[in-house]
């Protein structure tokens, strides 16, 4: 049993959500295990009420040692779960795909994680990764500060389009905007790539709406939880009431997220957040567990 305060009763809690359910655990498609010394750079960062915080108190729930968080996430009875990890800068993407090749050998329920950045040579280390057995990529167009429809980044795009390999994207402008978030780069890059498997971090909040259009429009495009109807988020960027019947008939396209470790409330507390949209059970069914483990092939 982990050190973590507090961790019986919210596994507890957690397997009592998902048995509830008739699930065979929880399958989460947006939790960040990185370098040791990135991780520590963007908690201090978290702390020190960075830029993405949008200025807002940020504590870190779940400030563990990278073993302890991978039991934490066991004990939960999360089935499977990513290691989203991202540059900032050129030159970063291939040595986190290194160390992301080794989690993933070290961690045998996460699903093998890559990274990548417009920069000469993205296509060949994309695709070595893809060939390592890279099941999903993470990219972030607010830290990275990149265009996603740069050109650099064609033949990559074009390569996962192909490999059917999900990409999990922060474009939304939430918590800070960037000057590459929001709709248009991403539409740009579905018009030339429409069967990218785009995985719409954080439902794409604050623009809900605009990449629920997408979704509508792109029947490969995803959405995933990350967040999204806490009541911290709620209170920044609240989901539009409105839009429930169309997040109800996406029930097939949108994936359990959290953003565990770096959380500021328990893991519990998003999905109590799911459960009290009042979209049904097979809408809870779907999207904490089914949807996912469709996607990435998981054994029955
Ligand atoms: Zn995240």
């Amino acid at each position: 049993m982990s050190d973590h305060p507090g961790a019986r009763a919210e596994a507890d809690g957690i397997r009592r959500f998902w048995e509830g359910l008739g699930l065979p655990g929880l399958v989460d498609v947006h939790t960040h295990f990185m370098p040791e010394r990135v991780l520590r750079k963007v908690w201090a960062y978290f702390d020190a009420l960075g830029p993405l915080t949008g200025g807002v108190e940020w504590p870190i729930t779940y400030r563990e040692e990278e073993d302890e968080r991978a039991a934490l996430l066991r004990e939960f009875g999360v089935r499977a779960f990513t290691a989203m990890l991202y540059p900032h800068k050129p030159g970063m993407a291939r040595w986190l795909n290194g160390w992301a090749a080794g989690f993933a050998g070290r961690t045998p329920d996460s699903l093998h994680t890559a990274t990548l950045f417009p920069e000469p040579g993205v296509a060949g280390y994309v695709r070595e990764a893809v060939e390592a057995g890279a099941r999903v990529f993470k990219a972030h167009v607010q830290v990275g500060a990149y265009d996603p429809a740069d050109e650099a980044l064609d033949a990559a795009w074009g390569l996962l389009a192909e490999a059917g390999v999900p990409v999990v994207i922060h474009c939304g402008s939430g918590p800070a905007p960037g000057k590459h978030t929001g709709p248009g780069p991403v539409a740009r890059v579905l018009a030339r790539h429409p069967r990218l498997r785009l995985v719409v971090a954080h439902m794409g909040m604050p623009e809900y709406e605009d990449f629920l259009d997408l979704a509508q429009r792109y029947g490969e495009v995803r959405l995933d939880t990350t967040m999204a109807f806490t009541d911290f988020s709620e209170r920044m960027a609240p989901f539009p009431r409105q839009s429930l019947p169309r997040l109800a008939a996406l029930g097939d396209r949108v994936l359990l997220g959290t953003d565990f470790p770096n959380i500021p409330y328990p893991y519990l507390h998003q999905l109590h957040a799911l459960e009290r949209l009042d979209l049904g059970e097979e809408w809870l069914r779907a999207v904490c567990h089914d949807n996912a483990a469709r996607l990435f092939g998981l054994p029955g």
